[in-house]
């Protein structure tokens, strides 16, 4: 998708925020919380034909906190 192709209906019709200031302001909240105090701004990859979103937090502290505070994912099998 960073590639500009939606990987569900292969349009290319593909927006993203990466390069708009002010992404984690209120009006643009692409955020997950990590604390009350702080949270991690997203580059969001919107396919306009179909409405599919991906998502990345590219801030690598918050990634870390991430890691500190979010509960692995178990594989099964
Ligand atoms: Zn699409």
């Amino acid at each position: 998708m960073k590639q500009g192709k939606c990987p569900k209906c292969n349009s290319q019709d593909v927006y993203s925020n990466c390069n708009l200031r002010y992404k984690t302001g209120a009006y643009n909240s692409n955020t997950i919380p990590l604390t009350f105090f702080r949270t991690a701004g997203l580059d969001n990859y919107i396919c306009t034909a179909c409405g599919y979103t991906e998502s990345y937090v590219t801030d690598a502290a918050a990634l870390e906190r991430i890691k500190d505070m979010w509960e692995k994912t178990e594989h099964n099998q």
